[in-house]
């Protein structure tokens, strides 16, 4: 045999890595208890359940089975910690999370073998990508521990945060959970996924190692009916963070609707990887490899169907074949192994489930001709053509090796279909044309966007998604928001009280002067106006019933029915449109159309906010009267609202242009672009009190940030808003962008919450409201902010206005981009 031979039958040996330190520690400690209070603590159920390693499908170890005494015992434990620790300064913390950081790193080899032991994961995936990052993660935030208090001045820690992490990448998750919560000075009780226990407990080792106070770290292993539901539904925990999968997520969102918790759901997604014509084959199959065969292809973020051009169609899947051809399956702890084990028997079971499913609706399957190994839990990668775009496994998120691809004749055609699916994870873009690549990437409805690459992570570069993908982020500066809340908010319980203000001290400009031919008080003025010349006196005023405002257009209600609006006195002032459900879909319809706002300039968006804010300086005693009519304050007090509007309006128009993202470094030749972009279609229900500048207040900072509106003004005081019909109108604002309808606001804003291609809501008012609008949102898993009640000073510019305003408004979207050919 000469060495041409050689070189052309070489095969890989076997590498294997000793499994023996992971055994002797396993047996050191199983049973393995709870971790409460920095100590090991048997369950009060006496209960263990195996944890197996999925390769060889035998028991590596027992760990406890909490149940909810045991998760009133670590949050009891973590509220106690938290009284010294959220106020432990910043430096401190950042101390013990470089520790942790350290630890890890010194742990890293004992880490990695554990995770392949139990989830089944390649060693060369635990070793070279989930460890390294599960450091950095803590290392990046023990950063920004030290920084909180100067880079989050108005800010402070939720409290105890409630943490429920999968088992795709257990440790990986843990850090993305844990490692932001600290830095922002909250206390954690972590339940670890049911399959993938022991790097978590590991982790507790490494918590009792470096000293961390007892209580600001609880691990509670055990079954999601028992652990998971009693800490979605713990009365004293302040926050869940959640990862799992999309219905999981929709049944936490619907449990803690109106609680007052705040919550981050990262689910599932269905990933386009998108192949244009001029993309360098060769780096598109090993992006391939890598978008869904990483990790078995149990990855939220898989790039799992893959969109090709259709010209490179047949010659791209021939190579791909060839390649899956020489995948290599097997023991996990091989480092020449590509593919591992499957997690479970039942995830296995229901990988197949989908691939028949596939095979059943007509796609074509194809496999390698390789066999898998016979023990443990193995499926072959899998690769489907001729799959029609509709069909469940073009749809449905298989969460194994399990790739479907479909083509695209033009790069329009590639955008649909890949946003032809609920979620709104991950996405990624092959071309040589950089230009292409970042026209494509904004267009993508995806948290993350790789070009020319897939599937990297860092600290640094939010992750996340929207819609069906769940909301929040993890990592970045983005993420830090999860854990923290306005200093001046209050940790009460959600409030059913109403609050309607009464009179508030200006902090705008000068003090306001009631007009010569008025008294300063309310009730000085009649429910009709008049003016000073001599007749109004004598004629009747002339009727106004203002219509809905929609599509740019001032539109009667479909009801044909009006609702009176009445002063403090109880007396009517005039009548509004009574909307409902015909008059919201219409005006969703029309903010839809109107998506182009979002794809103008910011500096376009800024030049008609302050011609907003110019029109109405302009009318300024007419909307000072309206406010004065309609909530008996005095004139003054309603002159400095009508002013802080106008202030507000100039903030926005301010913002437009200087709300942006940011270029991050991350380690890796390249940059990541993280762009803050538009949610789409808001709906906001305005507070009560303050009709002007309560509604101005939620329509600037939205449509500042290039979304469309559906508002539902104040139901008391109505008159406000309606009265800016001819404000938005001479201010050149194009017609859809803000659609405005009047009526039952809670009935109304049911009808927001529940519309599917609604993509958030925002509701300022009662406890009830709230629950109802957060509950309806699980539908299509629209992001909601609500008040739960609680009263803000909307005259206040720390509380009325600002960077919270404009986060809620947008998205961070990640687009990573590479340097070099
Ligand atoms: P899962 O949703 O069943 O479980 C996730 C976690 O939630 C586990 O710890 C589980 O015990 C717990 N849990 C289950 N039911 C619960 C309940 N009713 N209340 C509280 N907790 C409960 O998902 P899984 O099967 O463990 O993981 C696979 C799924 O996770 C996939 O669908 C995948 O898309 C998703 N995922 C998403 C991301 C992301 O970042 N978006 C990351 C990894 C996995
Ligand atoms: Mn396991």
């Amino acid at each position: 045999m000469n060495v041409m031979e050689i070189f052309e039958t070489m095969e890989y040996g076997p590498a294997p890595e000793a499994a023996a330190p992971g055994l002797s520690w396993i047996q050191e400690h199983s049973p393995f208890n709870l971790f409460i209070n920095n100590q090991w603590v048997k369950p009060t159920s006496g209960q263990y359940i195996d944890s197996i390693n999925p390769a060889t499908g035998k028991r590596l170890a027992q760990v406890a089975a909490a149940h909810s005494a045991d998760v009133d015992a670590a949050v009891a434990a973590a509220r106690a910690a938290f009284e010294t620790w959220g106020k432990t300064p910043g430096h401190i913390r950042a101390r013990y999370m470089y520790a942790i950081a350290r630890h890890i790193q010194k742990h890293s080899r004992l880490l990695a073998v554990l995770e392949s032991l139990d989830n089944g994961k390649p060693l060369r995936e635990t070793r070279d990508i989930d460890i390294p990052l599960v450091a950095r993660h803590f290392y990046y935030h023990a950063g920004w521990a030290q920084l909180m208090e100067s880079e989050l001045p108005g800010y402070q820690p939720v409290g105890v945060v409630g943490q429920i992490i999968p088992w795709n990448f257990p440790l990986l998750m843990l850090a993305w959970k844990i490692a932001p919560a600290l830095a922002m000075g909250n206390t954690i009780v972590l339940k670890p996924a049911r399959y993938t226990s022991l790097t978590a407990l590991k982790f507790a080792e490494i918590i009792q190692e470096i000293g961390l106070p007892p209580g600001v770290v609880n691990i509670l292993t055990g079954e999601a009916s028992q652990v998971g539901e009693a800490l979605v539904r713990h009365p004293d925990i302040n926050k869940i963070a959640f990862t799992g999968s999309t219905d999981v997520g929709r049944s936490i969102r619907r449990a803690t609707a109106g609680s007052g918790k705040k919550l981050s759901l990262e689910l599932g997604g269905k990933s386009p990887f998108i192949v244009f014509d001029d993309a360098d084959l060769d780096s598109v199959v090993e992006g391939v490899v890598d978008a869904i065969w990483f990790n078995q292809g149990q990855v939220c973020c898989a790039g799992s169907r893959l969109l090709v051009q259709e010209d490179i169609a047949d010659r791209l899947i021939e190579k791909l074949r060839e390649r899956m051809e020489h995948l290599r399956i097997g023991d996990p702890l091989d480092k020449a192994v590509d593919i591992g084990a499957i997690v479970s028997p039942g995830q296995l079971k229901e990988i197949q489930r989908l691939v028949n499913k596939g095979v059943e609706e007509g796609a074509v399957m194809w496999q390698p001709s390789w066999a898998c190994p016979t023990e443990g839990y193995f499926f072959p990668p899998t690769l489907f053509t001729n799959v029609s775009p509709a069909t469940t496994i073009a749809q449905v998120e298989i969460f194994g090796p399990v790739l479907v691809s479909m083509t695209f004749r033009t790069p329009a055609e590639a955008v649909e279909l890949a946003n032809n699916t609920p979620y709104g994870l991950a996405a990624s873009v092959w071309s040589e044309n950089i230009n292409l690549a970042l026209d494509v990437a904004p267009k993508l409805k995806a948290g993350s966007v790789w070009i020319n690459c897939t599937n990297l992570f860092d600290a640094s570069s939010g992750f996340g998604g929207y819609r069906e993908s769940g909301f929040g982020r993890e990592g970045g500066k983005e993420g830090l928001y999860e854990y923290v809340r306005p200093k001046w908010e209050t940790h009460e319980a959600p409030s059913s009280e109403l609050h309607i203000a009464t009179e508030s001290a200006s902090t705008y400009g000068s003090k306001p002067q009631a007009p010569a031919d008025e008294d300063a008080e309310g009730e000085g003025l009649d429910h009709i106006s008049m003016s000073a010349d001599g007749y109004s006196a004598l004629l009747p005023a002339i009727d106004r019933t203002p219509k809905m405002f929609i599509g740019g257009k001032q539109t009667r209600p479909d009801s044909g029915y009006s609702r009176d609006v009445y002063d403090p006195q109880g007396r009517v002032i005039g009548q509004v449109g009574e909307g409902n459900r015909k008059d919201i879909r219409n005006a969703v319809e029309a903010a839809h159309a109107a998506h182009g706002w979002a794809a103008g300039t910011a500096h376009n968006r800024a030049q008609i906010l302050y011609y907003m804010a110019e029109n109405l300086s302009v009318r300024e005693e007419e909307f000072a009267r309206k406010i004065v009519q309609q909530t008996g304050r005095s004139y003054v007090d309603a002159a400095a609202e009508v002013q802080a509007t106008i202030s507000r309006l100039f903030s926005y128009a301010a913002w437009a242009d200087k709300y942006e993202g940011a270029v991050h470094r991350p380690p890796l030749r390249g940059v990541v672009l993280a762009m803050p972009e538009a949610i789409g279609v808001i709906g906001l229900a305005c507070p009560e009190e303050y009709p002007l500048l309560g509604f101005v207040s939620l329509v600037a900072p939205a449509i500042a940030m290039g979304n469309t509106i559906v508002v539902v003004p104040s139901q008391v005081s109505p008159l406000s808003a309606t009265d800016c019909y001819q404000v938005l109108e001479t201010s050149d604002l194009p017609g859809g962008v803000v659609n405005i309808v009047t009526g039952d606001r809670d009935e109304l804003s049911q009808v927001l919450a529940d519309h599917d291609d609604v993509d958030a809501m925002w509701y300022f008012g009662q406890a009830e409201g709230c629950k109802r609008v957060e509950l309806a949102s699980a539908g299509n898993m629209k992001r909601t902010w609500v008040s739960y009640g609680h009263p803000r000073d909307w005259m206040d510019r720390v509380q009325g206005e600002g960077e919270e305003f404009l986060r809620e408004a947008t998205q961070v979207k990640n687009i990573w981009v590479p340097y070099g050919e």
